[in-house]
């Protein structure tokens, strides 16, 4: 098995600087396999050896995968020069890791979204040809009905001309006010196109004020995730998207 530097596993861990892990190799805070090391450039073996810091166990890992409940506010970007973006609500060991978000949220938009440094997984999740299906929960003005729910069905004609693939739009409630009726909807599309949601029900005449993204896939937003709050993926989220 392949071997490397253990400063350079600790700082690509996110565990520090070269120069600071060469410090506490130095007071004694490193461990390998129960001893502690002289030589902050000793090789191990990232999948076999037990590396401790200060006693706490490191686990090597090379990919990782978040789940983050997305705020509004926040754009779905690694950088950005006016907002704040979804990398920025990672602990900074994770940011070490140097992940993207998987797929797009509009910056007004909550929910589930997948981040990680995982290329070839996010290609797979994101390729049109999979049609991996999204579900939103969405609140909309006015009275979503049945001939909603066939229209998105057959394929509804975007402002730009492009027909969608058949969704599936479930009501899930129509609250009837005084002035205003809302109708709370979950909506199933197994693509991807910009605004598409808010798009989609612009297509019939109608307004969505509020989205949220409940589930990519088998990947389903953790409701115990306030706004903000992210996660990294159990093993059995990770297999069910793969
Ligand atoms: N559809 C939208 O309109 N916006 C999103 O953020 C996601 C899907």
């Amino acid at each position: 098995a392949k071997t490397m530097r253990v400063d350079k596993l600790l700082s690509h861990m996110g565990c520090g600087t070269r120069s600071e892990i060469k410090k506490w190799t130095k007071a004694g805070l490193i461990q390998v396999n129960g001893a502690v090391i002289k030589d902050s450039g000793k090789q191990v073996h990232p999948e076999q050896d037990e590396i401790r810091l200060d006693g706490e166990l490191i686990r090597y890992r090379e990919f990782i995968y978040v789940m983050l409940n997305k705020p509004p506010g926040v754009v779905s970007a690694t950088e950005d020069r006016h907002d704040p973006t979804v990398v920025e609500l990672l602990a900074d060991e994770l940011q070490a890791f140097e992940p993207f978000p998987v797929g797009r949220l509009d910056k007004d938009t909550e929910g589930l979204l997948l981040l990680s440094n995982d290329g070839k997984l996010a290609h797979e999740l994101l390729a049109p040809k999979k049609h991996v299906p999204k579900t939103y929960y969405a609140k909309v003005q006015g009275r979503v009905d049945d001939a909603d729910i066939r229209a998105f069905e057959a394929g509804v004609t975007l402002d730009d001309g492009y027909v969608t693939k058949p969704a599936h739009l479930i009501i899930t409630s129509v609250e009837e006010g005084a002035s205003l009726t809302m109708s709370h909807i979950e909506l199933t599309i197994s693509e991807g196109k910009f605004h598409q949601v808010k798009r989609m029900f612009e297509a019939v005449g109608k307004k969505v004020t509020y989205l949220k993204r409940l589930s990519m896939g088998a990947l389903v937003l953790d409701e115990a995730l306030s706004l903000g709050e992210w996660r990294e993926l159990t093993d059995e989220e990770l297999h069910s998207l793969k």
